[in-house]
Formats: C-alpha cells, sequence, structure tokens
C-alpha cells in the first residue's frame, strides 16, 4: 500500500512553492498563455520563455521540463492536458498520460517533490470531478509503485477543485 502521507491537497498559488518541480498546465506551443501559464512564466521570468522556445512545442498528453528559473521551484515540467470536447475524444486517457509524463519526468530528474495543478480543467474545460478522480488515481497508482517522488502536492486554487480533491482523498 501506497503512505498516504506521499500525497497532500493544498489551497495555493503554484508560483510561490519551493518544490523540486512545479507541472504547468501549458499548451502544445509551450510559449505561455493564460491561467497558471501566465503565471508561472510571469513569475519565472523571461528566461522561460527563452527556454520553451527551444523544445519546439510538445504534444497533448505529454509533457517537458525546463529549469524554474526566478521561481523558487527547481524545475517546471510543461504538462498539456487535453481541451474537453465531449468526452469522445480520448480525452480522459490523454488527461492520465500528462499526469503520467509528469511523474515520469520528475522520477528522472531525481524531484523528491512535485506540485501539480488541476490540469484542464480551467479554460480547457475538463470537468472538475472526472480530472480529479484521474489526477488522484494516476498519481496514486505511480507512487505505488515508485520511490520517487517522495510527495506529490496537489494544489488547487479554487474552492471547487480544493473541496473534489479532498472528498475524493478522504474515502
Ligand atoms: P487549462 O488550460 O489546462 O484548463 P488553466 O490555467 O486555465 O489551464 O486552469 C488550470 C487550473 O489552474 C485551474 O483549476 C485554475 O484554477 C488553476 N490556476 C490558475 N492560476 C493558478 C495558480 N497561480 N496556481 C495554481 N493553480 C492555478
Amino acid at each position: 500500500m501506497m503512505d498516504a502521507n506521499r500525497i497532500e491537497v493544498i489551497q495555493a498559488d503554484i508560483t510561490r512553492l519551493q518544490v523540486d518541480a512545479i507541472v504547468n498546465a501549458a499548451n502544445r506551443s509551450l510559449l505561455g498563455g493564460g491561467g497558471v501559464d501566465g503565471a508561472i512564466h510571469r513569475a519565472a521570468g523571461p528566461e522561460l520563455l527563452e527556454a520553451t522556445r527551444k523544445l519546439n512545442g510538445c504534444e497533448t498528453g505529454s509533457a517537458k521540463i525546463t529549469s524554474g528559473f526566478r521561481l523558487p521551484a527547481k524545475y517546471v515540467i510543461h504538462a498539456v492536458g487535453p481541451i474537453w470536447k465531449g468526452g469522445d475524444r480520448n480525452e480522459p486517457e490523454l488527461l492520465k498520460k500528462a499526469y503520467m509524463t509528469s511523474l515520469e519526468l520528475a522520477e528522472k530528474n531525481n524531484c523528491k517533490t512535485i506540485a501539480f495543478p488541476n490540469i484542464s480543467t480551467g479554460v480547457y474545460g475538463f470537468p472538475k470531478e472526472k480530472a480529479a478522480d484521474i489526477a488522484i488515481d494516476t498519481v496514486k497508482k505511480f507512487l505505488e509503485i515508485h520511490h520517487l517522488p517522495e510527495k506529490v502536492f496537489f494544489v488547487c486554487f479554487d474552492n471547487e477543485n480544493y473541496k473534489l480533491y479532498r472528498t475524493i482523498l478522504n474515502k
């Protein structure tokens, strides 16, 4: 069994967290955008855009890693979740893959701590409860068979997600 203390739900601004890696809910261009993506680019400084320009974008359901530059976090993992188009366009599997690839990148880069935002649940319109179920299930299963990351933070910005995550994790 996975140690439940390895997962923590917090309500916070992800750009303020002193963890090894924060995950960005990026778009395929990796050139910045609104929501958490915009906040991360503003806080990391222009060096982040310089770095992501060199990555040639990223497919939906995958992720790429950069330095955190001016952020307190050492790395930013830019994950591209799916845009919700009704649910029959492979959205659940693509969201799962965005979490999975991020966890694999964190492990490869020796990250002990990682913080996820609620990927795809903002502008991308993924139903929040479905997204929370997928995020939690994917992380739990990964932690059961991997030593790293040691600790995963689910960072909820809005109250609705915060309550959802707390409810699901306390079941
Ligand atoms: P997406 O395009 O993947 O839906 P958004 O940035 O629109 O990405 O939303 C993803 C989630 O990030 C939403 O739950 C939103 O409330 C949250 N969010 C926005 N700003 C921040 C922030 N500074 N820290 C953590 N989460 C944030």
